[in-house]
């Protein structure tokens, strides 16, 4: 009995500055939590509302990203009315690839999110939902993609310079719905004690900041390949080709940053570096005529802790490498997708260690772990290598 009362005083009175400061905080000032409501429309007895359902959670994102815009460079100059949902893996070439029964294993969606409580793991997800953006109108994405959507590829710095630029505006597209998607996770706290509702509102402060410095970054990407793509020179790409024999059950379309070499050594250090951009790298794994191909590449401006990355990569022992572009893949994007057939073949040990490399990547910031090391202890695909330079 006496137990009870004490915990429930606890608990209402913890910690007590909080208490005090909420009971003083004035009603008509803007809330606390940076919404730029008034107090008394926002945080005000929060703790006594109906606490949202996941499914009114989940229903109150989908628009975020469905918000159809055209990323082109030169939008809205020349931007047809009607607008496409782009691809960074396309359905007809790549997906199709390695889909089954229409299926691909997939970064978990929002629904998978709440499902999972966050635990990192790959999900089966229809074709349909997987990688596309409303992103360019019809007239930029039929004049702009031409080449890489219509030929096999050739190796070229356009044929990657032209895939980076998708996958850039891709990123960039989710990237700056993020304040949107703040802005309504904001309310996710109702129902909860104070404490809680600051914890919620700091985390959600913390992501803000921290996607803001990663839109940041982007931008700067997105101008540097914008630049080749308005030029129709490409030369300024630097950076790596792989061609391998055997089809890759694993493919993805990334643009990210890199802090650490793949032995897990920081490069570039972010914690001392906030206001100079993150060195950033594109990586793409995709089907080819005979086999697969991917590349590691750069913006020349942008250069400076790649070319050793790059090197690294050129001495590792050949037979290491695909597995190792997989591990560097699931590590820095979420734009990857896997034949489900062959992920449900996987070794459970191996499954676990794409997921460990997986929940490494849990910030905007390139938590980069030890590629080399999983690529070592987990040879989950093999395949005869060639290397070039771009
Ligand atoms: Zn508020
Ligand atoms: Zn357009």
């Amino acid at each position: 009995m006496r137990r009870r009362r004490l915990s429930r005083q606890s608990a209402s009175q913890f910690p007590p500055y909080l208490n005090d400061q909420m009971a003083k905080y004035p009603r008509n000032q803007p809330c606390w939590c940076g919404s730029g409501k008034k107090y008394k429309k926002c945080h005000l007895n929060r703790e006594t509302q109906t606490p949202i359902r996941q499914h009114e959670a989940i229903r109150g994102f989908g628009g975020v990203f469905d918000e159809a815009r055209c990323l082109h460079h030169e939008a809205p100059n020349g931007c047809s009315s009607q607008f496409v949902r782009a691809h960074t893996i396309s359905k007809r070439g790549a997906l199709s690839a390695i889909a089954e029964d229409g299926h691909v294993v997939a970064y978990p969606n929002l629904h998978d999110v709440f499902r999972l409580k966050g635990r990192p793991t790959f999900v089966r997800r229809g074709v349909n939902q997987a990688t596309t953006f409303v992103g360019f109108c019809s007239h930029h994405d039929d004049s702009t993609f031409k080449l890489i959507d219509t030929t096999p590829f050739d190796g070229s710095s356009k044929y990657c310079g032209l895939l980076a630029y998708r996958e850039t505006c891709r990123e960039l597209f989710h990237k700056e719905s993020i304040p949107a998607v703040v802005q309504h996770a904001r309310e996710f706290d109702k129902g909860r004690s104070e404490v809680g509702q600051h914890k919620l509102q700091l985390e959600l402060k913390m992501a803000e900041a921290m996607s803001a410095i990663g839109a940041r970054d982007l931008r700067r990407q997105y101008d540097l390949i914008s630049q080749c793509v308005d030029q129709d020179k490409f030369s300024n790409c630097k950076g790596l080709v792989f061609r391998f024999d055997a089809p890759s059950p694993l493919l993805c379309s990334s643009c990210f940053s890199l802090s650490h070499d793949i032995h897990g050594d920081m490069l570039f250090d972010l914690t001392k570096n906030f206001d100079t951009p993150v060195p950033s790298a594109w990586l793409e794994i995709l089907p080819d005529t005979c086999g697969t191909f991917a590349f590691l590449m750069w913006h020349k401006d942008d250069e400076t802790i790649q070319p050793v990355v790059a090197k690294q990569l050129l001495e590792e022992d050949p037979t290491r490498i695909p597995s190792l572009l997989m591990f560097l893949a699931v590590a820095c994007s979420d734009n990857v997708v896997i034949r489900p057939s062959w992920w449900e073949s996987l070794a459970s040990d191996h499954r676990a260690a794409f997921e460990a490399a997986m929940g490494e990547n849990t910030t905007d910031l390139a938590l980069n772990p030890n590629i080399a090391k999983y690529a070592n202890d987990n040879p989950v695909w093999s395949s005869s290598v060639t290397a070039s330079r771009l």
